[in-house]
């Protein structure tokens, strides 16, 4: 099915008026995942997308085994004190022998524990005189002790294909003695600026002219999504120049450009996007934003950012990044939206949805934010201040300080 038709059989698709959730909604209706894989060493899965489920064969840990330093003891045994102490167990050394009535063996963590006991003891509340061992009272069966297989069962897959790899997958995987894994091959995105205004890093400035920083925001978004990154400079406007570097990047599985889209814009970059391929034009209901390309040329996908540096990074984070998610095969979970209570009052009209940039603090035990001020979707400096977007949704009207209001975060651990 062509993107035109896909997408015309959603309901309210309107590219003239779009709203966010639509729009989100509209690209992932087009995405297939691509589909080749290979296999890797496991450190170097880290980032990558897991092609196979993962299903132990060995239990973790894989004896029961002590989790503390003390004694295993026959819990039953406690009403007939002082235990005779016949050996030890450490870690890597399990204990020769079996625990018969009214014996204790010295564990420490870690060690397996040994066959006959059922408890582990832990040393600081024991008293010793030789090898008569003395255990106070208020001791539970059981305790202490880390069962097989209670981390990782045998057969019970523990990962599935379309996990995101991070260090604790990679721990869980090498728990299990498994070297090598399968994982997508990694996504290839091509991306160039468009604009006669602007100038490479280098350069001196002329007048009327600006340094490109979209190219290197993009490529830092990019990188951080453990993509394959085609760098293709800037790009004149200019048809015979555009029309090349289209081409060029539809080698690529994404195409993404910054520039070019609005609607003050020269037309002819819109009218190459749609020669060449099959690309729609959306004015998006959204700040900042709006205009925005979608389709397809070649077999790459197209996103046809803003020129504006902070609708570039808005753009992206609300719909190229869950789309180069879905296309990597990844099956994350949506990103959580926080509450917090806005701390001044902050401008709004309804009908569109807005990415303010945000300071999420902490003021007396509550958490609150603030807008970082001047919201131009021209000052990147207001992303480098932000540690949040402050989402205001669609329908909402202007905020009231003390109202609350969603945030997403910038950052999270791992
Ligand atoms: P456009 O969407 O091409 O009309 O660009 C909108 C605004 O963004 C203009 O002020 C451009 O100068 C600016 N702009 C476009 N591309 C870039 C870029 N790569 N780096 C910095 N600013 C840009
Ligand atoms: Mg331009």
């Amino acid at each position: 099915m062509s993107i035109a038709q896909t997408v015309s059989c959603l309901d309210g698709y309107d590219p003239d008026a779009l709203r966010v959730d639509k729009a989100r909604e509209a690209i992932l209706a087009c995405l297939s995942p691509i589909t080749e894989t290979e296999k890797v060493p496991v450190r170097e899965a880290l980032g990558r997308v897991l092609a196979q489920d993962i299903v132990p064969q060995i239990n973790v840990p894989s004896h029961d085994n002590s989790a503390m330093d003390g004694y295993a003891v026959r819990f039953s045994d406690l009403e007939k004190q002082p235990l005779k102490e016949i050996g030890a167990a450490l870690a890597g050394k399990p204990f020769q022998g079996r625990l018969g009535a009214g014996e204790c063996v010295r564990i420490m963590t870690g060690a397996v524990m040994p066959p006959g006991a059922d408890t582990v003891v832990i040393q600081e509340v024991v008293k010793k005189d030789g090898d008569r061992v003395t255990i106070p009272a208020g001791q539970k069966k059981a305790q202490n002790v880390r069962y097989a297989g209670e981390d990782l069962k045998v057969g019970a897959p523990v990962l599935r294909s379309g996990k995101l790899l991070k260090p604790a997958e990679i721990g869980l995987i090498a728990s299990l003695g498994i070297g090598e894994v399968k994982v997508r091959r990694k996504l290839r995105v091509a991306f160039f600026a468009t604009g006669d205004e602007l100038a490479s890093i280098g350069a001196p400035l002329k007048e009327g002219e600006v340094y490109d920083s979209n190219r290197y925001t993009l490529h830092g978004m990019l990188a951080r999504l453990g993509v394959e990154l085609v760098d293709m400079g800037v790009v004149r406007d200019d048809p015979a120049a555009l029309e090349k570097a289209f081409l060029l990047a539809s080698k690529q599985d994404v195409i993404i450009t910054t520039g070019g889209v609005s609607v003050g814009e020269a037309d002819f970059v819109k009218q190459l996007m749609a020669k060449l391929g099959e690309v729609l034009f959306w004015k998006i209901a959204m700040r900042p934003g709006r205009p925005m390309a979608f389709g397809r040329i070649g077999n790459a996908f197209l996103f046809g950012l803003p020129g504006n540096p902070v609708a570039v990074m808005v753009t992206f984070y609300q719909f190229v990044r869950d789309a180069l998610i879905h296309l990597s095969g990844r099956s994350d979970d949506a990103l959580p939206l926080l509450k917090a209570v806005a701390s001044e009052n902050l401008r709004k009209v309804p009908g569109r949805t807005e990415y303010q940039r945000g300071i999420l603090f902490r003021d007396e035990g509550e958490w609150k934010v603030r807008t970082t001020g001047q919201q131009g979707s021209g000052v990147l400096r207001s992303m480098s201040e932000a540690n949040c977007f402050i989402v205001i949704e669609h329908e909402r009207a202007a905020v009231r300080a003390g109202e609350l209001v969603s945030v997403q975060l910038f950052e999270g651990l791992a």
